[in-house]
């Protein structure tokens, strides 16, 4: 029986991506994002950033992980997420430390598959924290809002965390010491809303602060999404293809920076 991972599936952004959980089989999360597909965090599993879980991998993960990989030669992605914020486990690292093992031991026809790792962006002002997603070859790290009203209305974080400028201060100072090797996409998940009196991360203000967040930052990736599952509240849905391309302007004309990558997908 599979414990820690999922698919591989085909994915928007990282193509074939084998899933690994690293928290336990309930979701625990720093955020109840409106959007969230996986539901919504409960009451008792919303937790600060500094709630520090101990869950290291059990001897299986380099078992179950050494026989799925055998079987998807043409893998582009072992992906750390899922579940919630994978950096609240403590042992995040060794579980990264067994995929590198076991990915290197393989004879991969083409390239071999990149390590990458999902976050909210909650927990990077913790220095120690940044020191562990800094390892991981592509950074996956949510910014959807640049303000503290768009911050708290989509992804409504615990009352712990910190407001939206240290949240960007922190993605900047990651960048800087992420190796030159890896790299950092900013993943911005745009919604709209049927709810009347709701007001969606798509609006302008909110777009351009954005793009004022992401010109300080200085990613390698920008990754304009929407949402594609069911999302925790059913008045969000996603924005068009034009939304997207069009928010992709505005990015391209602040950041003014032809080495930064946006995507839309
Ligand atoms: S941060 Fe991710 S897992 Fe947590 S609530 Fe938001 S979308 Fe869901």
């Amino acid at each position: 029986m599979r414990q820690y991972t999922y698919g591989p599936f085909q994915s928007r952004r990282l193509g074939l991506s084998l899933g690994v959980n690293v928290l336990a089989n309930y979701k625990l999360c720093t955020y109840n994002c409106v959007y969230c597909e996986i539901g919504l965090t409960k009451k008792e599993n919303l937790v600060s950033p500094d709630y520090n879980i101990k869950l290291p991998p059990s001897p299986n993960f380099r078992k179950e992980l050494k026989s799925i990989l055998h079987y998807f030669p043409h893998l582009n992605s072992i992906t750390f997420g899922y579940n919630g914020e994978p950096s609240l486990n403590e042992n995040l690292l060794d579980f990264l430390k067994i995929a590198e093992d076991v990915r290197n031991d393989i004879n991969w026809p083409n390239e071999k598959p990149i390590l990458t790792l999902f976050t909210n962006s909650s927990t990077l002002h913790i220095d120690g924290i940044r020191k562990r997603v800094n390892q991981f070859e592509l950074v996956l790290a949510k910014l959807d809002a640049a303000n503290d009203v768009d911050f708290k209305r989509t992804n409504r974080p615990h009352h712990d965390t910190p407001n939206i400028e240290m949240i960007i201060e922190s993605l900047i100072k990651l960048k800087q010491e992420m190796p030159k090797t890896h790299k950092l996409a900013i993943q911005c998940l745009i919604y709209n809303s049927y709810k009347k009196d709701f007001s969606p991360n798509n609006n302008s203000r909110n777009i351009l602060d954005l793009a004022h967040a992401l010109k300080l930052i200085k990613p390698n990736i920008i990754q304009i999404y929407s949402t594609a599952r069911i999302p925790a509240e059913y008045f969000a849905y996603a924005i068009d293809d034009e939304k997207k391309r069009e928010i992709a302007a505005i990015f391209k004309e602040t950041i003014d920076d032809e080495k930064i990558e946006i995507n839309i997908y």
